[in-house]
C-alpha cells in the first residue's frame, strides 16, 4: 500500500511539473492572443529553439545554470517557481483526495489559478477562456463528486452538487460585484478589475460561499506587504489582485484538508 502510494505521488508531482511547464506558456502566450503551439519553445535573447533536454522542466533549469545554452542570457526562474509550484499542488491534491472526482476538482482549480498568476502578475489580464474552460471543468468535477461511486451512482446527487456549487460562483460573483461599485464608489474610479470578477464565480465554486469572502480578505493580508515590494521593484503603480486572490483561494481549499485521511492513506 504505501509503496502504492508512494508511486503514485511521484506520479503527479512528475505530471504537475510538466503541466505547470505548459501553464507557462499558456499564461504568457495566451492573453497576448498567441498560438500556445507556434512558435516552439525559444530563448527569448537569441531566439535559439529548445531542445529536448531543455524542455525537462526544473531540472534542465539547475543543469544549465539558469542560462540559455547558446547565448548564456539569463533564465528567468519564474518559469522554474511556477513548474515547482504545480507540482506540489498536484502532489497536494492526490495525498488530500486520492484518485478520486475531489482530487479532479483540485487539479482543475490548481491549474486555472496557476496561469491566473501568471497571467494577471504579467500582463494584468485574466482571461476568458480560462474561466470558461475552469468553470466547465469544475462543473464536471463536482458533478462526478455528487453522484458518488461509479457503481451506484446518483444522478440526483449529482444535479444537485453541480447546482449548489454554481449557485456558490454566482453569489461570490455578486458580492464581489457589490465590492467593486463599492470601491468605485469610494476611490471614485475603477477599483476591480473585470477579471477579479469573473474569478471569484470560479473560487465561490471551489471553497463554497461563506468561505469565498473570507477570501477576499485573506488576499488583501497577504497582498498588503508583498504590493509594497513591488510597487518598488516593479517601478509601476498597479498591483493586480487576482494573482493574490489565487494563492488566499489555494490556502482556503487545501486547509479544508481532513488531516486523517492523509495518515490512512499511509496505513
Ligand atoms: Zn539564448
Amino acid at each position: 500500500m504505501i509503496l502504492l502510494v508512494i508511486y503514485y505521488a511521484v506520479v503527479f508531482f512528475i505530471f504537475g511539473l510538466v503541466f505547470g511547464s505548459f501553464y507557462n506558456v499558456v499564461g504568457y502566450r495566451l492573453p497576448k492572443k498567441e498560438s500556445l503551439v507556434f512558435p516552439s519553445s525559444h530563448c527569448t535573447v537569441c531566439n535559439h529553439k529548445l531542445g529536448a533536454l531543455e524542455l525537462i522542466p526544473v531540472l534542465s533549469f539547475l543543469i544549465q545554470g539558469g542560462k540559455c545554452k547558446h547565448c548564456k542570457a539569463k533564465i528567468s526562474w519564474y518559469y522554474t517557481i511556477f513548474e515547482l509550484l504545480t507540482g506540489l499542488l498536484f502532489l497536494f491534491s492526490y495525498l488530500r483526495f486520492g484518485l478520486t472526482a475531489s482530487c479532479f476538482i483540485s487539479l482543475v482549480l490548481a491549474s486555472i489559478l496557476v496561469i491566473v498568476i501568471i497571467s494577471d502578475y504579467k500582463y494584468y489580464i485574466i482571461p476568458n477562456e480560462i474561466i470558461v474552460i475552469g468553470i466547465f471543468l469544475l462543473g464536471i468535477g463536482f458533478f462526478l463528486e455528487g453522484g458518488g461511486a461509479f457503481s451506484h451512482f446518483s444522478w440526483t446527487r449529482a444535479w444537485i452538487r453541480l447546482f449548489h456549487s454554481i449557485q456558490n460562483g454566482f453569489l461570490s460573483f455578486l458580492l464581489m460585484y457589490g465590492v467593486k461599485l463599492f470601491g468605485d464608489f469610494l476611490f471614485k474610479k475603477e477599483s476591480m478589475g473585470g477579471g477579479d470578477i469573473k474569478l471569484m464565480f470560479l473560487i465561490g465554486m471551489s471553497i463554497g460561499f461563506p468561505l469565498s469572502i473570507i477570501s477576499i480578505f485573506l488576499a488583501s493580508i497577504i497582498g498588503l506587504p508583498i504590493a509594497l515590494v513591488l510597487l518598488k521593484l516593479k517601478s509601476t503603480h498597479v498591483i493586480p489582485f487576482g494573482p493574490f486572490l489565487s494563492v488566499a483561494a489555494l490556502i482556503l481549499f487545501f486547509l479544508q484538508w481532513n488531516w486523517l485521511d492523509i495518515l490512512l492513506l499511509f496505513s
